[in-house]
């Protein structure tokens, strides 16, 4: 096997997360969950083992509690109250709250 250097394996790790998250993204407007909470592990794994950080963008799509892949007005609820996103996981009721630029 080749050997490849530290920085290009968390490049590819990152590019692994990316698209593991876009399948999910698409599994779930499918309404496959059990698949899209596989392609989720699976990008969190990658992360862990790389020390890779999820995506900015793509994190606060991620349930911390279930694990689910959330899909705003789909299996999540989107509030904003006081200058904060309330997201409102609708299969665990886990509510995940950051402030909005
Ligand atoms: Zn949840």
């Amino acid at each position: 096997m080749r050997k490849i250097d530290k920085k290009t394996a968390r490049k590819i790790a990152m590019e692994r997360i990316k698209i593991l998250l876009q399948l999910a993204d698409q599994r779930m407007r499918e309404n496959e969950e059990d698949l899209a909470k596989r392609y989720v592990n699976l990008a969190l794994l990658i992360s862990k083992k790389y020390n890779v950080r999820i995506p900015r963008d793509m994190k606060y799509r991620i349930c911390k509690k279930c694990k689910l892949f959330i899909v705003p007005g789909k299996n999540a609820r989107v509030r904003l109250k006081k200058g904060k996103v309330v997201i409102t996981c609708l299969n665990c009721g886990y509510k995940k709250r950051y402030k909005y630029k």
